[in-house]
Order: structure tokens, then sequence, then C-alpha cells
């Protein structure tokens, strides 16, 4: 079984797709960390503003060499939905992801086009948010956490600056797919929300 989860930074979506991919012992993919990587290897050749050298990451990409903890930063974020709005960036990106998908048995992938563009056949769709307050307060205790110089204004900041970005760009815009449940996680816990995930996911796949 495919699950599909899609939402905006810091809903919750990364957790909640590494719980359903260890219940069901599925193999995940953060897609967020496809664009980060791409996103960093342009800043690091200075050439962020050069779509074609980002196209040109995006086609170069290996997937073995992601190292989640170094692409998980507040500057790479950025840097990844800048380069994630350019349309030769998400051709480039979109066999790899429908390959993984397309597993012996299924897969969890997370990120902002899964249920729309990726998988829209995807049986289990979720669409996670939560508050823009709440998103960046949990974003500033991972960053701050992990000794990033951050503040919460600077984070929220960041963070709707990146939603108004993912939402408004005309590829693959961060949307929910019409056939996606939509869980909003300001007021839960990680227990109560991976409750709530795994209901919707039982549920499509007893064909509710
Ligand atoms: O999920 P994460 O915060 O790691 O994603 C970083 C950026 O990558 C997002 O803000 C978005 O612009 C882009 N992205 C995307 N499509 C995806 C996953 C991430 O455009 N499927």
């Amino acid at each position: 079984m495919v699950i599909a989860i899609d939402g905006p930074a810091a809903s919750g979506k990364g957790t909640l797709a590494r719980r359903l991919a260890a219940h069901y012992g599925l193999p995940h993919l953060d897609t967020g960390l496809l664009y980060r990587a791409v996103g960093a290897r342009c800043l690091a050749l200075g050439r962020l503003a050069d779509e074609a050298a980002s196209v040109e990451a995006a086609r170069a990409l290996d997937v073995t060499t992601l190292d989640p903890e170094a692409l998980r930063t507040a500057e790479l974020g950025e840097a990844a939905s800048v380069v994630a709005a350019r349309d030769g960036v998400r051709a480039a990106l979109l066999d790899l992801q429908r390959r993984f998908a397309a597993r012996p048995g299924g897969a969890v992938l997370d990120g902002r086009d899964i249920g729309t563009v990726i998988c829209p056949d995807a049986p289990a769709k979720l669409f996670v948010t939560a508050r823009p307050e709440v998103r960046a307060d949990r974003r500033f205790r991972e960053l701050a956490g992990r000794g990033e110089a951050v503040t919460y204004e600077a984070v929220l900041a960041d963070i709707r600056k990146r939603d108004a970005r993912d939402q408004g760009r005309s590829s693959a815009p961060l949307a929910m797919a019409d056939d996606a449940i939509l869980l909003d996680t300001s007021e839960l816990g990680i227990e109560e929300a991976f409750a709530a995930a795994l209901a919707v996911v039982e549920a499509r796949r007893r064909g509710l």
C-alpha cells in the first residue's frame, strides 16, 4: 500500500510518516530531503539563483548519499523552497519518487505534492497541518535543540514565507488532494496524532 502524506513545514508530517512506515514495515521517503540536497548543492556552487544549475543538480542527485542531519537546517529549508518552485527541478526528481512508491509492498512518502502529483492513485492520503504559530514553536525547539542560533520570531517568519512560496508557485503547489483526509495536529500530541493517522490509513485499507 502507498501512503501519501503532504502538508506544510513542521506540521508533524515527517514524524507521522516515519511512525506509519515503522508500523507497517514499509520503506519511507522524506521527499523534502531531495529538494534540500539540490538546494545545498546550488548554495555550495554559489548558484542558487541559476535555474539551469539547479536542474543539473537535481538530475545528478545521488539519493544514497543524503544526510538528513546535515540537510535539516533552516538555511537549506529556504534554499529547498527556492529550487522546488522550478519546473525542471521537479521534473528531474519525479521518476525517482515514483519508482520509490512503486516498490513491491508499497511505501510511505511525505512532501508537498505526493497525493496530488507523485502518487495521485495512492489509496491512503493524509494532509497534515497545524497553525503557523504551533509549527514555528515546534521547528524553533528542534533547531535550537540542535544548536542552531535561531529565534522564534525568525522561524515563524520563515514558515510564513515558505508557506506562501510553496502554496503560490505554479509548479505542483502545496495543496490538499480531493481524496485526502485533513489532520490538524495543532492541539494533538505525537501519540494522539499517530492514532488519528493510523485510523485514517486503516479505514482506507478496509476500503472505507
Ligand atoms: O519538508 P521540508 O521542509 O524538508 O521541505 C523543504 C522544501 O522543499 C519545502 O518548503 C518545499 O518547498 C520543498 N518540497 C517540495 N515538494 C516536496 C517536498 C518538499 O516542493 N514533495
